[in-house]
């Protein structure tokens, strides 16, 4: 039986997918505020609103969040796109066309015969190519490659100067290069002719990448001044749904970029953080910052810590993950909530007490200059933050009203972002996001703002010749912005009043046979009950100055 001939209680029912949800009124009234909030103490400060799409090339994120972060490596909603559709043809030309060269290699390239979706595998005349369409390559990736390498000596014991043949959809980049290289994978690497890849592309797991990118293509380093830009938008991340963390969350974010690094810009960033707390009266709240130093200093503290680590006494207490970041990411390690693990982290060299004299200089600095602004901070120097292109000012903001997903808020410094994106030497960045969904949280906890978004004016009409009239005036206070209500099917008295008083109406403008009769309106107030008499020239004047707190915090 199709759907719809079913009865309605077996009528399959669709739900948000698992980790969004739908945002409501009256909720809806105080998110609406919190980003009217949010423009106005940024605008204050002179930011001007960026809005990027919210897919990208997953290169992009790969590039700069990092490969190995578990948001680029587990969390990207990604997917293959475009193409000229006609790859196999060109890649057939294209071995006929190298069918020499390749046959001329001293060692045979290799195969793997089980292909995965994601690999295109073909023989041609004894030579079979491999051609990996992924861009980016991951951890996960360097593991197939690995896997693929194994199968091949398995089928070829004998075969000794074995390698991988990888023919990359696009120009492999210095990066891919590098981190298959590093990874012990040997590469030839081989680029296929010109054709219009597939691309893969992703859902924006954070917008700093691409507020770099736009950076970068519109060359707005050209524009007179630090760019400082902000974005209000969605943001997409396969985390396991708990309260607190979503799969469709909402990122308040700004970005400082140009020529400078001066500390005060950074104190000016986190100032405003400041301010914005304070506009939602959220008074429970700690903002940690750290420096985690810079491509000279922080690579040998990194070194140290992994020394540290891997000494048995310590690697053994660690957990799988950690024991992992030992040689992926060892500064990760300092992240870990794990509290098996906190004892431990807790004696670890410091990078703090590891900063080169520029950094230092740079971190005291911020220091000066947020107490200058009277911006109270604590210092954390575990918090190094868990995307890779961080770099000296590290910061967060934690409420202890959130419970276990308790950051409001993070940021840092980025200064070679952009140069790594490809964009001009030289500029800096720092920046932060926000989690909207968590500071509506924090708000509504501590009870202090209560937006809503209230009727001002009930139209009760009543009769046929009223109508007119309603509709007529139900206009008229709309132009003025009044939020207006004019029941679309006639009501008598009371239901008209009960269902006023249940909207929070507060006034209830009455139009009956009566007021037609006579030329005069009723209004009614309906804190009070109290109820007069005007004309229709003085209804406009009546409710001016605009009834106050329109979608505005109530206490
Ligand atoms: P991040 O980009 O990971 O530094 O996140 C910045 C802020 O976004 C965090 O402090 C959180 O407030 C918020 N956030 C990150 N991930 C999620 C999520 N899955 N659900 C809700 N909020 C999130």
């Amino acid at each position: 039986m199709s759907e719809a001939a079913k009865p309605e209680g077996e009528r399959r029912k669709f739900r948000a997918i698992k980790g969004t949800r739908d945002i409501l009124p009256p909720d809806s009234a105080l998110w609406n505020w919190f980003e009217k909030t949010a423009r106005g103490v940024m605008e204050s400060y002179n930011f001007g609103e960026i809005r990027t799409p919210i897919f990208e090339e997953t290169e992009l994120f790969a590039r700069s969040i990092g490969a190995e972060t578990d948001v680029v490596s587990k969390e990207m909603f990604a997917w293959d796109e475009g193409g000229t559709g006609v790859e196999s043809e060109l890649q057939e030309y294209w071995i006929s066309k190298h069918l020499d060269e390749l046959t001329k290699m001293d060692r045979q390239p290799i195969f793997a015969n089980r292909a995965r979706p994601d690999l295109v595998v073909r023989r041609s005349d004894g030579v079979s190519v491999v051609e990996f369409k992924r861009a980016t390559v991951s951890q996960a990736t360097i593991a197939d490659i690995k896997q693929y390498r194994k199968v091949f000596q398995e089928q070829f014991p004998n075969e000794t100067s074995a390698k991988l043949l990888l023919v990359f959809a696009e120009e492999p980049s210095d990066f891919v290069r590098h981190l298959t290289n590093a990874n012990g994978v040997e590469v030839e690497v081989l680029e296929l002719p010109e054709y219009e890849p597939r691309q893969s592309l992703a859902l924006r797991p954070e917008a700093t990448a691409s507020v770099c990118r736009a950076y970068i293509e519109h060359g707005m380093q050209m524009r007179p001044g630090d760019q400082k830009l902000y974005y209000i938008g969605p943001m997409f991340r396969r985390e396991r749904p708990q309260k607190g963390r979503y799969r469709q969350f909402y990122q308040i974010g700004a970005e400082v970029l140009g020529t400078s690094d001066a500390p005060a810009i950074d104190a000016e960033l986190i100032q405003m953080l400041t301010v914005l707390l304070e506009r939602c009266q959220i008074e429970k709240y700690t903002l940690l910052i750290n420096s985690i130093g810079c491509a000279d200093c922080r690579p040998k503290y990194v070194e140290l810590l992994r020394a540290e680590l891997r000494k048995p006494e310590i690697f053994s207490k660690l957990g799988a993950d950690s024991q992992r970041r030992v040689e992926t990411n060892p500064l990760r390690v300092m992240d870990s909530k794990l509290p098996e693990e906190q004892a431990i982290i807790e004696k670890l060299p410091k990078i703090s007490e590891h900063l080169c004299a520029d950094c230092r200089e740079h971190y005291d600095k911020l220091k000066k200059e947020l107490k200058l602004r009277e911006v109270p901070f604590t210092e954390s120097p575990r918090l190094v933050r868990g995307l890779d292109y961080y770099m000296r000012t590290t910061f967060e903001i934690t409420s202890p009203i959130l419970g276990a997903q308790n950051a409001l808020c993070g940021g840092g410094r980025y200064d070679g972002l952009v140069e790594m994106l490809g964009g001009p030497k030289g500029i800096k960045g720092i920046g932060f996001a926000l989690g909207e969904d968590r500071f509506i949280d924090a708000i509504q906890e501590a009870k202090k703002i209560h937006a809503t978004r209230p009727v001002d004016v009930f139209v009760a009409w009543m009769g046929e010749r009223a109508y007119p009239t309603a509709v007529r005036l139900a206009r008229v206070l709309r132009g003025e912005k009044h939020t207006v209500e004019l029941p679309p099917e006639e009501l008598k008295f009371r239901k008209a009043l009960e269902r006023a008083d249940k909207m929070g109406a507060r006034y209830v403008l009455i139009i009956g046979e009566d007021e037609i009769a006579s030329d005069m309106l009723t209004i009614k107030r309906l804190a009070d009950g109290k109820q007069e008499k005007i004309s229709e020239e003085a209804l406009v004047d009546f409710f001016r100055p605009p009834a106050p707190t329109k979608e505005g915090p109530g206490s």
